[in-house]
């Protein structure tokens, strides 16, 4: 009677709030702010930890593991360098471990302190379910507002192929208290090398699974078969055309079996982790309810300004499959933002796309490449540099990869470029910067930059273009 009474009490005093945001992912906490600054009572829905995806599965651990590895690796391999450790160079997982928890509690503690200081924002723990175009029902409560954001991230998905096993996702490895001996994943794309690359440096028998003939397999030929080439110089076990690719489990051991069109090979290993894409958060937060319309990809439909289908609903990062990156996610806040509350609008198509793999060396994309430049069909010249002739590369003794810029041959501006090498995921700025100010290749070509850095062959490169 009394819960019955609690229920109808809640349902009658629905709390009303002027914005409502779904998930504190990395576009939610910074536009909770911003909508209180400017007078709207917010109220900010998590079902999981604060921060979503980067901050406690993705970006933040994954970085923290691969400085560890990376320091494995150093401290292996500095022989050629003159430098030699006596005796055993022991890698820690649990201390490890222990410096990324802290990381990511030092995350929590300062996203729980900014939300919860301003007056504005509600900060509710549970999961959101749309009751209807206005109306969110979390905890059992029916809350409703004017404009409501979603911010829900996506999942590792999950083929049926493998639910019988006791399979690893990102959130999972990251749990690992201990180096596995083996380690099977299956997915080369780049959550799935820089796992593999940090477990091998960390001691693990690392074997990648993919069904594509190349790694990174939006990468052009040449970088794809560099990264596979640094891959299996990592002393990772590569096996490309894997087809059919399927996991049984028997008394702790898994086999994984692939390459069924060529007869069934099988490997055996105590650890198999999954890295085959990820699916939006968005089956179960009752869309059929609304009048949101999802895209033949699965993602929800979003226009130049993020606005859904309902036109007081917005969905920002990785939900509305525009962007799979902490970046693009906190630009589609910048952009809601500068929709709401600035005089400069800002736009999706306003966006060149850009990423990192953290493999090492690392690559770094900004824009086109060479094989979506053939696609379209643009008149464009390309200016390219094995890492191998830059001098800070050599000495450094990290010459793998290579630089390569594409020019539209029209108009002189930048179209794109892609970077594998050596303080790739840094350098990559000069061009993303030049290509945000609408210059023409001409700016890099003739600006002085500092020896000895790997940016200093850029305006060299440039002199020296050539037509695709
Ligand atoms: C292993 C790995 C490494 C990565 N490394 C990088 C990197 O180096 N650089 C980079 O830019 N990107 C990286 N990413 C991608 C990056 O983590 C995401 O793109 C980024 O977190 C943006 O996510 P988001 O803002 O869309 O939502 P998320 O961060 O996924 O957050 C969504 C939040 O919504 C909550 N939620 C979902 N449904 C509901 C509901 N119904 N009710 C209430 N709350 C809900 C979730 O619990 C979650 O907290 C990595 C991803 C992975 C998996």
């Amino acid at each position: 009677m009394f819960i019955f009474y609690l229920r109808y009490y809640k349902q009658e005093q629905m709390r009303k709030f002027d914005a409502i945001i779904i998930g504190t992912g990395q576009a939610g906490p910074p536009l909770a702010a911003s909508l209180a600054k400017n007078g709207f009572k917010t109220a900010i829905i998590e079902k999981g930890e604060l921060g979503g995806t980067c901050v406690n599965t993705g970006c933040t651990p994954t970085k923290a593991y691969v400085a560890s590895a990376r320091r494995a690796f150093v401290a292996k391999n500095s022989s050629e360098h003159g430098i030699s450790f006596e005796g055993n160079i022991k890698v820690d997982l649990q201390k490890i471990k222990v410096r990324k928890d802290k990381l990511i509690a030092d995350s929590h503690a300062g996203l729980e302190k900014m939300l919860e200081k301003e007056e504005n924002i509600s900060l509710i723990r549970g999961k959101a379910v749309f009751a209807n175009n206005n109306t969110i029902e979390v905890n059992g409560e029916k809350i409703s507002a004017e404009k409501i954001f979603i911010n829900v991230g996506g999942r590792p998905r999950v083929p049926e192929d493998f639910k019988s096993v006791n399979y690893l996702t990102n959130r999972t490895m990251l749990e690992l208290e201990k180096v596995p001996e083996e380690l099977v994943i299956v997915g080369g794309g780049y959550v799935g090398l820089e796992f593999g690359q940090m477990f091998s440096r960390f001691g693990s028998r690392v074997t990648i699974l993919e069904r594509g003939s190349q790694l990174m397999k939006k990468e052009d030929d040449d970088i794809s078969e560099a990264i596979t080439q640094i891959i299996k110089d990592s002393g990772i076990n590569v096996l490309l055309n894997s087809n059919c690719i399927k996991a049984n489990q028997a008394n702790g051991v898994i086999e994984v079996e692939y390459d069924c069109e060529e007869g069934v090979k099988k490997i055996k290993t105590s650890q198999l982790l999954l890295a085959v894409g990820r699916v939006p958060n968005i089956d179960d937060l009752g869309l059929e309810n609304t009048g949101i319309k999802t895209d033949d990809r699965g993602f929800i439909q979003v226009n130049d300004q993020l606005e859904t289908s309902v036109p007081h609903i917005w969905a920002l990062g990785d939900c509305n499959g525009e962007g799979a990156f902490t970046h693009t996610s906190y630009n589609d806040f910048q952009i809601v933002n500068s929709q709401l509350f600035e005089e400069r609008k800002r736009k999706l198509s306003d966006r060149f796309p850009s990423y990192a793999a953290f493999i090492d060396p690392p690559l770094a994309r900004v824009g086109l490449n060479e094989k979506q430049i053939r696609e379209k069909g643009i008149k464009a010249r390309l200016a390219e540099m094995p890492m191998n002739k830059i001098a800070r590369a050599k000495e450094k003794g990290e010459t793998a990869g290579k630089l390569k810029i594409f020019i539209d041959a029209e108009t002189d501006k930048i179209l794109g470029a892609t970077f594998l090498g050596t303080g790739a995921d840094e350098h990559i700025h000069t061009i993303i910067d030049q290509m945000y100010a609408g210059a023409t290749y001409r700016v890099i070509r003739d600006a002085v930059h500092i020896h000895p850095t790997v940016s200093e062959l850029l305006p060299t490169m440039l002199e020296n273009l050539k037509d695709l």
